[in-house]
């Protein structure tokens, strides 16, 4: 007998975590209308419906590197004061409004400066954002908390002063660092003077690999760089043969290394071919700290709660899959262990057994 299948507001009430989501990939279509045309900045379309289907089918190349391309139109209304004060707050509102209790925002203060805001500005900005959002959406009872991860930009030369910002800023919201952008042809360690500063100073950073890119990318990350978590890692599933795991495979599951999974994401890309296929579920199965992400919901067409009814209906996960993402998302988060065993221990597991 199979188990019966969960229902959309019953996922939407689950607690959930989300450690890769991209601020400048998650605005309201109807937000980058009204900031677009505050700034003079001319869009696709004006038409808040038409533009999210602008953005999902735009998006939809089966390319990284156009994918990355329809941020275009995200940036140009995030130059200003007012247009990341706006972004942040409604990011985190629509987190809670997703049910996610712990969520980790990224994005590149470099692609940010157009507006004559400076690097540190631009930073303290969002963290007002966040900090406004995360304070109205405890007052309406559905309390989120949002931590920072500042990315540098794998193509330009930024990642070292990026660096510098995350450990300037680790007291003030600022969990991590990342680098971002197309994987193909910049390696990770390109950027190394930026991760042995973040080593020396004890700030943890995860790196995007083996999406684009395979495994030397992920061999990259973890042993040459010294990244604590992988974005996406999909290509992973190129060191096991006959569910046997080769070296590199066998150092992600065995050190607990959380792989930053984002179903839609990697379709819309290429980096898979369908959600039934795709290896979260394969890699769940077999060990791996697996994690379930939205990447960028607005350009994914997506939330945590898509994600979850996707893998449920295509691929047959269950409440119990769900759970254990949640918590290894929350077990990798960039948080003080006692922080990360009181999510768990007072809001995941009490949140799953209410809910079902
Ligand atoms: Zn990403």
């Amino acid at each position: 007998m199979t188990a019966p299948r969960i229902d959309t507001d019953t996922l939407r009430r689950l607690p959930k975590a989300v450690l890769h989501d991209h601020l400048d990939g998650g605005l309201r279509p109807a937000t980058v209308v009204e900031l677009a045309e505050s700034v003079g900045h001319t869009l696709p379309t004006t038409d808040p419906d038409e533009l999210a289907a602008w953005y999902f089918e735009a998006a939809n190349s089966g390319d990284l590197v156009r994918y990355i391309a329809t941020f275009e139109h995200t940036l140009a209304v995030m130059q200003s004061r007012e247009g990341l004060l706006r972004t942040a707050e409604e990011y985190v509102l629509d987190l809670a409004g997703d049910g996610v209790v712990y969520g980790e925002v990224r994005y590149a203060p470099e692609l940010m400066l157009n507006g004559g805001l400076t690097l540190a500005e631009v930073v303290e900005t969002v963290q007002e954002g966040l900090a406004a959002g995360m304070a109205k959406a405890a007052a309406a009872g559905t309390p989120v908390r949002v931590g920072t991860l500042l990315c540098g930009m794998r193509m330009f030369d930024r990642t070292r002063a990026t660096a510098d910002l995350a450990v300037a800023f680790r007291d003030a919201g600022v969990v991590g660092f990342d680098i971002a952008g197309a994987e193909d042809g910049f390696p990770p360690a390109d950027h190394l003077d930026a991760f042995a500063h973040l080593r020396r100073e004890n700030v943890p950073f995860t790196i995007h690999a083996g999406e684009a890119h395979g495994l030397p990318s992920i061999h990259q990350a973890l042993q040459v760089c010294g990244a604590q978590r992988i974005g996406h890692g999909v290509r992973i599933t190129d060191d096991i043969v006959d569910g046997k795991l080769g070296r590199l495979a066998g150092w992600v599951r065995d050190r607990r290394i959380a792989l930053e999974m984002c179903p839609t994401s990697n379709l819309q890309t290429g980096a898979a071919t369908s959600i039934a296929e795709h290896p979260i579920t394969a890699l769940k199965d077999l060990g791996f700290r697996v994690t379930l992400n939205t990447d960028n919901r607005l350009v994914s067409g997506t939330t945590m709660t898509r994600e979850m009814a996707l893998l449920v209906e295509e691929a047959g996960w269950t409440a119990e899959d769900l759970r254990t993402v949640t918590v290894n998302a929350v077990k990798s988060a960039f948080l003080p262990f006692d922080e990360r065993k009181a999510l768990i221990e007072d809001v995941v597991l009490p949140g799953y057994a209410s809910a079902l």
